[in-house]
């Protein structure tokens, strides 16, 4: 499965080795990790697999002027993660694989490696496969991720029914307000910094969603909250009705929009990777939702209803009137 690059192979195979440490949940299920053709997993019985992708290049995704190679395995891996806990799965095994350029020296990888590892771990990830190859220009990692879930028991994008409520784990805009300081090089709020470049997959939150089928429907906030609610309203078939009033909001994020001069409502519309978990409860399920908020087990917020789909989408401004929900749209009428 390792091609030898520019990296020397042993060099290679001791950063292998050290990532690929197993956690103990997992042990189990690996039968084979790094060392063969591919690797042999158990699949645990009563489960389907989920399987996710994602594929990051530099210069468009990551940025190595402010973003560390530990950061870059960390959210390679925990955006994948995020994708899982978005299905309402467990994640169990990641395969990675790099291209790299010749700047990058065998500590870079390393560094790497440790990052994906350091995302892994907690979550009892076993990384069972990789790959490297040589790159003329930018450096590229695929990171894929397999885990499992009940077998109806997945959260898809299509459940989501009128009269449904919406809720989104977390805050919302941080990640785009800690891009923008990393972009003007200014390191000054290190919350937000963080929630950038070290974000954290809702794999708890979504283990309580699925577990008690509360859920009719969930996505992985990564593109900003007005684009991501777009796909649970068109894969559903629905409409919905958003509180701009409602959004929960960090106070570093507040602070940050009014040095800017800017409303911290279009940070939490438009702003991308906060990879916060938005999901819809069914009114039956409402109760049980929110005793799990009351009792800290589950961080969420209500911010609004899904609608006939004849309504379209909608937000309810600041200012109590209603308008169609779009990022852009709330931008400019704030000027
Ligand atoms: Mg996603």
């Amino acid at each position: 499965m390792i091609r030898q690059g520019r990296i020397g192979e042993f060099e290679l195979i001791r950063c292998l080795r050290r990532a690929t440490a197993i956690p103990h949940g997992v042990q189990a299920s690996v039968l084979a990790g790094i060392g063969d053709d591919a690797a042999i997993l158990k699949p645990r019985p009563g489960r389907v697999i989920l399987a996710t992708t994602d594929l990051l290049a530099e210069r468009v995704h990551f940025d190595l002027a402010f973003t560390s190679y530990r950061q870059l395995g960390y959210k390679a891996a925990m955006a994948n993660l995020s994708d899982i806990a978005a299905m309402g799965g467990v994640p169990r095994f990641l395969l990675i694989a790099l291209a790299l350029t010749s700047r990058e020296t065998s500590r870079d990888v390393e560094a790497m490696y440790e990052g994906i590892r350091a995302a892994c771990n907690p979550a009892g990830v076993a990384v069972v496969g990789g790959d490297m190859s040589a790159s003329r220009t930018d450096l590229f990692l695929a990171v894929m991720v397999l885990g499992d879930a009940a077998r109806r028991g997945a959260l898809r994008r299509s459940g989501a029914r009128a009269g449904d409520r919406l809720y989104v784990t977390g805050t919302l805009g941080d990640a785009q307000a800690g891009l923008e300081l990393l972009q003007a090089r200014k390191r000054t709020n290190s919350y937000l910094i963080t929630r950038h470049l070290m974000p954290t997959a809702r794999l708890k939150e979504a283990q309580h969603l699925a577990d008690g089928r509360l859920a009719s429907a969930a996505i992985d906030v990564s593109d900003g909250l007005a684009g991501d609610i777009r796909h649970i309203c068109e894969e559903s078939g629905v409409g919905c009705l958003i509180d701009a009033r409602k959004l929960p909001l960090s106070p570093q994020l507040r602070t940050h929009a009014r040095a800017r001069k800017r409303d911290p409502i279009a940070y939490a519309l438009s702003g991308g990777e906060d990879y916060e978990l938005l999901f819809t409860v069914p009114p039956a399920k409402v109760a049980r939702v929110e005793a799990l908020i009351r009792r800290r087990l589950l961080r969420a917020t209500p911010i609004g209803l899904i609608t006939p789909r004849r309504q379209g989408l909608r937000l309810i401004g600041i200012d109590g009137s209603v308008r169609p929900l779009t990022a852009k749209g709330y931008e400019h009428r704030l000027g």
